[in-house]
């Protein structure tokens, strides 16, 4: 989410004519986007605007604005804390900034249009907000009550973006499962798919994250018979013991979990499914962890963000659970959890050995083309021609844990 309002709000100022530069000293406007899902995040946050502050000595003129779920839907505290900072930014309120910089532009050099060409990729937010309230999670406190966009304004920019070179969308929500329900006619994600996979110039669709208590048969459906739409499923557990689940207000169990989970693979055999966890979960034992490494263990992701849990404001945890497990064995599950999936990845990737996989181009790193499978999977190939946007099929020769690597077929 946070790298679509990024790229959104880059949009929007390419647009006013302004250009990009590679740092933050040659800039006239900084805008740091934030993350305060965990504490190390805010600590990073907190830290970067820190090393503005030497800009604004020396350049008095250049605007900085911080945005994201650190400012939330108020503002509290941040201009005292903060004093550098010229502007405190919304969850995707750019409006009051994009007026400063017409104003700047007006008076400087005028309006000038750059309908600038995107990414293959694209990410279009579909569902604002959250209404969830896992008791963990800051998000529904920060971005606020579910908002589902309507499906013909959706619609409308993914024609915009394929028209100005994307390729691919992936449609984003904290819980794109349950988009649509506050809509006219209660369209569903189901419904969204179909209509988005008619349209030309797309090849890819993709959408994250998924809600385990929320998805449908109908959208495991649509997923196997759309044939835009990628066998790539984001579809967070967070814990595998019962207790604790339902501690985190989750609305599932494990064994429902790993039902829906064969259910996928069953009407979608090739899905790669992705998932997050949370280790050190307020009194999670070490039995109960074992529930979770054995999810892992059973159910072999293709993708698993683990993190150790971090008390928020605001939330349920943070206000009646005592944060008791202590770092060390939050740092010793996290390193059980990743050593585990390095292994599992590892495995999964060496079964494509020497079979071709369709990768969509992105564009280069070091020298090289890369893109993603349909799966997700991130693939390093070379050619001399210029690929960027194409489908191509690549047979691959060499798997590891990170990425693929092979040669055009
Ligand atoms: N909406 C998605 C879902 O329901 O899983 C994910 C949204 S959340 C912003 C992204 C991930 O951050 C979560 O899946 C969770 O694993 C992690 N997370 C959220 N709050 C956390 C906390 N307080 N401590 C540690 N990890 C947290
Ligand atoms: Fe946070 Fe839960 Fe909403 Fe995901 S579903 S954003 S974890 S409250």
């Amino acid at each position: 989410m946070n790298v679509a309002d990024s790229r959104n709000l880059a949009d929007d100022l390419d647009r006013l004519g302004c250009i990009r530069v590679s740092k933050a000293e040659d800039a006239d406007i900084i805008v740091l986007n934030s993350c305060v899902v965990r504490q190390n995040a805010e600590n990073r946050v907190a830290s970067k605007l820190g090393a503005l502050r030497g800009i604004k000595g020396i350049r008095p003129d250049a605007l900085i604005a911080l945005m994201g779920c650190m400012v939330g839907p108020e503002v509290y505290g941040l201009h005292e804390r903060f004093p550098h900072v010229d502007m405190f930014i919304s969850p995707q309120q750019f409006a009051p900034l994009l007026n400063v910089v017409r104003k700047r532009i007006s008076s400087a050099i005028g309006f000038e249009y750059n309908a600038s060409p995107v990414a293959p990729t694209a990410f279009v937010p579909i569902i604002h907000g959250c209404d969830n309230f896992c008791s963990y999670c800051v998000v529904p406190y920060r971005r606020g009550r579910e908002v589902s966009r309507p499906v013909d304004e959706i619609v409308n920019e993914v024609r915009l973006l394929t028209a100005r070179g994307a390729r691919e969308v992936t449609l984003l929500g904290q819980n794109v499962d349950s988009y649509g329900h506050d809509l006219a006619g209660s369209p569903d994600l189901a419904d969204l798919l179909r209509v988005i996979n008619g349209l030309d110039g797309l090849v890819r669709i993709r959408f994250l994250t998924s809600h385990p208590k929320d998805m449908s048969d109908g959208l495991i459906e649509a997923v196997a018979s759309l044939d835009k739409v990628c066998e790539h499923i984001s579809l967070p557990f967070q814990a595998g013991d019962d207790d604790i689940l339902e501690a985190m207000h989750r609305g599932y169990t494990n064994e429902q979990y790993r039902d829906l989970v064969y259910r996928i693979r069953d009407v979608v055999p090739d899905a790669a499914i992705s998932t997050d966890l949370i280790v050190g979960f307020p009194g999670e034992t070490d039995t109960q962890f074992q529930r979770s490494y054995s999810i892992l263990e059973d159910l072999r992701f293709d993708m698993v963000h683990v993190a150790a849990y971090s008390p928020r404001p605001e939330t349920y945890a943070s206000q009646h659970l005592a944060d008791d497990v202590p770092p060390d064995v939050k740092k010793a599950r996290l390193d059980m959890v990743e050593e585990l999936q390095e292994r599992i990845v590892a495995e999964i990737n060496s079964k494509l050995l020497g079979t071709a996989v369709e990768v969509l181009v992105e564009g280069t790193k070091k020298g090289r083309w890369y893109g993603r499978t349909r799966t997700d999977k991130l693939v390093f190939f070379d050619d001399e021609r210029d690929m960027t946007g194409r489908l191509v099929d690549i047979e691959v020769k060499k798997a590891g844990a990170w990425s693929l690597q092979g040669s055009p077929v």
